[in-house]
């Protein structure tokens, strides 16, 4: 397998990965986007609302606000020894506020220096003059298969890697150059004819194909090799998350073994 990162920045990798089978490509997908665990406030325990906001849209509110996540300080809760929210499995975030003022997710209080909200500025309601907000929220691991809140990507997609083939018969028309979307093709004009100036780009819409009347442009892809991206809302990083699902697959793939040594025994 080759891996060649793309593009990298704080939240977001591209990178394309050649000589993989799409099925595990797929898995990967899956995986970091379901199967990954961040960190999400799970419960609220509401002692004052005096806002317009009902207490079950607030809590919804604060379920989805994206929090840091580290995987080493927590287990989730259904691996943990403990009967109900203990400080290996949950953290408690305090929110207090007095009207007139908007109150942001930056206002929330973490017990734990390692959890705490990825963006400070997300309204999570409005107060006005003498209104007041008092709450404690219960932050938990979990993942995106039990709810969406645990997912933590925004963008998880592959594409095959297009290749572009221009025959002979070409007749350098200008069409499929004029009608790509993407701007992959350009003419040049000391050879005098189509080249393709960002093959990564194509998003295999065949456009240029279905414009050509020589029918000199082939649009296909490769089936070993994929443009993978991935971002995700801040709780980890693109590496984490990869990394993590990795874990996730060899884990599923090692109760595999064992079982199948186990039934070897028999
Ligand atoms: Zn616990």
């Amino acid at each position: 397998m080759e891996i060649d990162i793309k593009e990298k920045h704080d939240n977001e990798l591209t990178f394309v990965v050649k000589d993989v089978d799409v099925s595990f490509i797929n898995a990967i997908r899956r995986i970091c986007t379901v199967e990954v665990s961040t960190m999400a406030i799970d419960m609220v325990s509401i002692f004052k609302n005096d806002s317009t906001l009902f207490d079950e849209v607030l809590a919804h509110r604060l379920g989805l606000v994206p929090l840091e996540t580290d995987l080493e300080a927590f287990v989730l809760p259904s691996e943990c020894d403990c009967e109900d929210n203990c400080p290996s499995c949950s953290v408690s975030l305090i929110l207090k506020g007095k009207g007139p003022k908007v109150v942001y997710s930056g206002d929330l209080v973490s017990a734990h220096e390692a959890v705490k909200p990825v963006y400070d500025s997300i309204p999570l309601l409005k107060l006005k003059e003498g209104e007041e907000i008092e709450l404690e929220a219960i932050a938990k691991l979990g993942i995106g298969l039990e709810h969406a809140k645990w997912q933590p990507t925004i963008t998880c997609a592959y594409k095959y890697y297009p290749v572009i083939t221009i025959d002979d018969s070409c007749e350098v028309c200008m069409k499929c150059v004029n009608e790509c979307p993407r701007n992959v093709l350009e003419y040049d004009e000391s050879q005098n004819k189509i080249v393709i100036t960002d093959i990564e780009n194509c998003s295999a819409c065949k456009t240029c194909m279905n414009n050509c009347e020589q029918e000199a442009i082939h649009v296909d892809a490769l089936n070993d090799k994929f443009i993978f991206k991935i971002e995700t809302d801040g709780s980890l990083s693109p590496e984490e998350v990869l990394e993590n699902a990795c874990d996730v697959l060899k884990d599923k793939s090692e109760e595999i073994v064992v079982f199948c040594k186990g039934g070897a025994k028999k």
